[in-house]
């Protein structure tokens, strides 16, 4: 089977302003590890694709860790002695330390001050924190503001529930012709954020609604959880279906105009390590490559000892390395269509060679087969051939032995994933190269 994954049809334009509008659509809810916020992230999704949406009960044992209680919040607000509120969670959702319980006090400013959270030198953005595994309340916002606080008696009030309820995730699997399978991981437990969160949902969805359309070879499955406790509970209750996950990426700040980074699984050399570095090598733009550490996203857990799966993370500059990173500035003018574009195309670059990544065998390797009376001198699959192309030709011939990889080829050869490719399209073609069986189901 030869699949081909490109954008060539596809108004690119179009579809960075459908990801970015979805961003927007998803930018005002009050996401966090459970709670409702993330119901009605997941339900927008399904507009888009058929995402199953899962419920793990509070109290699950997930490893050594155990599902929490779930939270919700309705409003919150900190008002002065004179009524007038001077922090309000209907203005931005990060006003609140995610996780915050139920509270309705009046307290001096000393007091407060203990459950306030500002960024000194970032005065006028609201840092984004969470609370999630000790039970607190608190508040995020503006050094500025919180420089300017008088003492006096505020009236503090959050209307928020901690309760047994459940963690809930989206899950979809798009079948292939093996079973083995491509995993695609995002973080969907970030409130108004719109790099590190929403970006990796945003690519994802519309990354899921493309592969819907195409027949291909590995199958795909894509998952939408909170960070950390997610991927946990994923992992112990899928334990039995790890071993189908050839290949994975964790995909989250997608957006920003930085360029592309990744960072490799744990194994380090795992075919998808080699693939995305193979991508980006032959980029026309920056990129970095950097080695797994167990810091980072869900990749973490992925590549915990225990599963030590080839999942990497794919991103535009890394979490924690930009200044806007957890804080109000992270916000719709801070990712960008055409970003959101590019990381898109990469992505797709990297599932094109995945897919089409088999083991040939050339059919008549006793010296080199005649490419002219086959009409594979001057033109390959209805192209005139370039200089290029007739050594890529060449290179795929001598190296199909069974032992090699379309993407061994492309390294040893330094040509570009697609020109060895096509080489091998037109060879198959022409009848000079089979697949070999055993690189389909791997
Ligand atoms: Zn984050």
């Amino acid at each position: 089977m030869t699949v081909d994954l490109d954008t060539k049809s596809m108004d690119m334009s179009c579809l960075g302003l459908e990801m970015y509008s979805l961003i927007g659509e998803l930018y005002p809810i009050c996401r966090s590890i459970t709670g409702n916020g993330v119901r009605k992230t997941l339900q927008i999704i399904q507009k888009h694709i058929p995402l199953e949406i899962h419920e793990v009960p509070t109290d699950t044992s997930v490893f050594d860790w155990t599902v929490p209680k779930e939270w919700n919040i309705r409003d919150a607000y900190i008002k002065d002695e004179t009524g007038k509120k001077i922090i309000d969670f209907q203005e931005s959702n990060l006003h609140i330390l995610n996780y915050s319980i139920p509270i309705h006090k009046k307290m001096p400013l000393a007091q407060l001050k203990e459950h306030l959270f500002s960024m000194p030198d970032q005065p006028d953005w609201i840092p984004y924190r969470t609370s999630y595994y000790k039970e607190t309340w608190g508040f995020c916002l503006p050094d500025r503001i919180l420089k300017s606080l008088p003492e006096g008696e505020y009236e503090v009030y959050i209307d928020s529930s901690l309760e047994p309820g459940s963690l809930t995730y989206g899950e979809l699997l798009l079948p292939g012709e093996t079973t083995d399978e491509v995993l695609l991981c995002c973080h969907s437990c970030h409130p108004s954020l719109c790099n590190d969160n929403l970006s990796g949902i945003a690519l994802v969805t519309f990354l899921a609604k493309y592969l819907s359309q195409k027949p291909l070879r590995y199958s795909y499955r894509f998952i939408f959880i909170p960070g950390t406790i997610g991927s946990i509970t994923w992992l112990s209750l899928n334990e039995h279906r790890v071993s189908s996950i050839k290949h994975g990426l964790t995909v989250s700040n997608v957006g920003d105009s930085g360029h592309l980074t990744y960072k490799k699984s744990r194994r380090g050399t795992a075919e998808i390590d080699r693939v995305v570095s193979h991508v980006l090598k032959n980029l026309p733009q920056e990129y970095t490559i950097s080695d797994f550490s167990p810091y980072g996203y869900d990749e973490r857990q992925f590549c915990s000892p225990g599963f030590n799966l080839p999942v990497g993370s794919l991103t535009r500059t890394p979490f924690g390395t930009y200044p806007e990173y957890h804080t109000s500035a992270d916000n719709l003018d801070f990712v960008q269509a055409s970003a959101l574009v590019n990381s898109f195309e990469t992505y797709l670059t990297v599932i094109d060679v995945l897919e089409n990544n088999h083991t040939y065998l050339n059919t008549n390797p006793k010296c080199e087969p005649q490419l002219g009376k086959r009409g594979l001198y001057s033109t390959m699959g209805g192209k005139q051939t370039t200089p290029e192309d007739r050594m890529a030709m060449l290179w795929v011939l001598n190296l199909s032995d069974g032992g090699h990889t379309l993407l061994d080829i492309a390294e040893r050869s330094n040509l570009n994933f697609s020109t060895i490719k096509n080489a091998a399209f037109a060879l198959a073609n022409s009848g000079l190269l089979k697949v070999c069986l055993s690189s389909v189901s791997t």
